[in-house]
């Protein structure tokens, strides 16, 4: 029986069979692992958060070469380490960010100052007025 919050997935009965010998052993049993649920439930949950935390570990590294140096009205400035250039991104009045280093809203220096949020935060509560464009990014 399916619940409101459930679904059911159709799994080959060759894997079926192996997790069903596995929840039979001891070792499933010291793990507190009796069920199928319980198992795939575990696996899932696991394998997900490798997957988002390498995605994280990944973009950390990219965004390494970064550092924000300046903003005003219509422009974020950032340095970009590896090129050891200054590299200023756009911000036109709909919001939409171009850098104009690559002449690209999607290149990583666009992604880079979308995740400045913590920073434009801060100055945000030492009550320097952002420009409205800007806050934008710090939602
Ligand atoms: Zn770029």
């Amino acid at each position: 029986m399916v619940g409101e919050n459930q679904s059911s997935v159709t799994f080959p009965s060759g894997i079926i069979k192996r997790l069903d010998q596995f929840i039979s052993t001891e070792k499933a049993d010291e793990m507190g692992l009796t069920s199928r649920p319980q198992v795939l439930i575990m696996l899932l949950r696991n394998f997900l958060e490798q997957v988002e935390e390498a995605e994280k570990n990944v973009r950390n590294k990219e965004f390494d070469n970064f550092q924000y140096i300046d903003k005003n009205d219509h422009k974020v400035v950032i340095l970009d380490k590896f090129s050891n250039k200054e590299i200023t991104i756009d911000i036109d009045d709909t919001g939409v960010h171009n850098c104009t280093n690559c002449t690209d809203s999607h290149c990583l220096h666009v992604k880079y100052i979308l995740t400045l949020s913590d920073a434009l935060n801060q100055v945000l509560s030492t009550g320097i007025e952002l420009p409205e464009k800007l806050m934008k990014i710090t939602t």
